[in-house]
């Protein structure tokens, strides 16, 4: 890990995340803090962010700004679509998010699409 050279650096550094890290290079905070703000304030509010950049870049490609109407379906909206090979296995498959890397148990007996518990992108499950 490189630090800016004026950042104080502690014996031992705390470090939390999951696909985004946040960390206290003195080492002072207690990770639980670190990990309750992380989860409580900065993911929720990097992906809400990113999210918004990327559908304004999306729009911005194809030329055109899609307003939001009340008849739009659902499926237009929602996230792409990513499809994730899995090897066969028993009822309960640990994947990995495509968006946001979270990892889940996914029960199969309760469908093989659904969203994810972190980030709320879509997943396709494939078997
Ligand atoms: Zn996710």
């Amino acid at each position: 890990m490189t630090y800016p050279s004026d950042v104080i650096i502690g014996e031992e550094a705390s470090v939390v995340g999951n696909r985004l890290l946040l960390i206290d290079p003195r080492g002072e905070i207690d990770e639980n803090d670190l990990l309750e703000f992380m989860e409580r304030h900065i993911e929720p509010a990097f992906w809400k962010w990113w999210e918004q950049k990327e559908a304004m870049r999306r729009a911005g490609a194809k030329g055109v700004v899609r307003a939001m109407q009340a008849e739009t379906t659902v499926a237009e909206e929602v996230q792409p679509v990513e499809v994730r090979d899995v090897p066969r296995g028993p009822e309960v498959y640990l994947i990995n998010c495509w968006h946001c890397g979270g990892q889940i148990a996914w029960r199969t007996d309760l469908g093989f699409q659904g969203s994810c518990p972190y980030c709320g992108a879509l997943i396709q499950l494939t078997i």
